[in-house]
């Protein structure tokens, strides 16, 4: 019985960091989100020792395979062999600001306990192509690709209200309803916000497109422009918080740095 307790509280499974945070003098905590057990808070003691084989492992973004013993409240990273740690986030601001946001919001969706073998092969995928290709691009085709896996992306087959098909003018995108708003209901939602019918269809086009062939994508200015006000609010909507990366990436935008 002892032998079987004790193989079940330790366990090896494939994940990616998604927070970290120091504790302590030498330890960090992390957030992991794992291939089989979905999100787990574990602990790396020693981590932050000069001599830590860990030390440049346990990092923002690292994907790896975890030996974990399990804890009441947190386990604990007995033993950790990176495979990727995506070092141009690191070296990029605006990759990194895109980074920490496809990272954050893993954290706001994935269910502690829950393996999303989807979820976590499309966070690895646009991890890779936000180092290789456009990160904003990149992160808006996470946005509505999660939202897809999740069973949140909006109605957008026509009006959400009347159900009338999306043409003309004076179309608006409801968070609260979830889709968008033809001329005649948009009043119905005075919180929708004004978009055009391209970036509608963008959206629809993202949920269903390839996401291994982004870079043959096109998408103007205006509409990634739209779709990113759109998903934002529509994210922080299904979420019911704000999103610290999101802020971060407004404020490197209006500096110029970003965009
Ligand atoms: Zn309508």
């Amino acid at each position: 019985m002892l032998k079987e307790a004790g193989i079940m509280r330790d366990y090896r499974t494939e994940g990616i960091i998604i927070r970290v945070r120091d504790y302590s003098e030498a330890d960090r905590i992390v957030t992991l989100f794992t291939k089989d057990y979905g999100k787990v808070q574990a602990i790396a003691k020693g981590c932050r020792r000069q001599k830590s084989r860990k030390r440049g492992i346990i990092q923002l973004f690292t994907h790896g395979d975890f030996a974990l013993y399990r804890g009441r409240n947190l386990d604990t990273i007995t033993q950790v062999e990176g495979r990727e740690s995506f070092p141009a986030l690191r070296e990029d601001l605006e990759k990194m600001a895109f980074g920490a946001y496809i990272v954050e919001l893993v954290d706001g969706f994935a269910v502690p306990g829950e393996s999303q073998e989807d979820l976590f092969l499309l966070t690895l995928v646009c991890l890779h192509l936000l180092c290789a290709g456009d990160p904003e691009l990149t992160a808006r085709a996470f946005e509505t690709r999660i939202m897809d896996l999740l069973g949140y992306m909006p109605y957008l087959d026509g009006c959400v209200n009347c159900g009338q098909p999306l043409t003309g003018t004076g179309i608006t995108f409801s968070s609260r309803l979830g889709g968008g708003l033809c001329e005649v209901c948009n009043a119905q939602d005075r919180d929708s916000i004004a978009c055009s019918m391209g970036t509608l269809n963008m959206l629809k086009q993202l949920s269903k497109w390839d996401i291994r062939r982004l870079n043959v994508l096109k998408m103007n200015g205006n509409v990634r422009r739209e779709i990113g006000e759109i998903m934002s609010i529509y994210i922080m909507h299904r979420l019911e918080k704000k999103l610290k990366s999101a802020d971060f990436i407004r404020t490197l935008s209006s500096v110029q740095i970003i965009g």
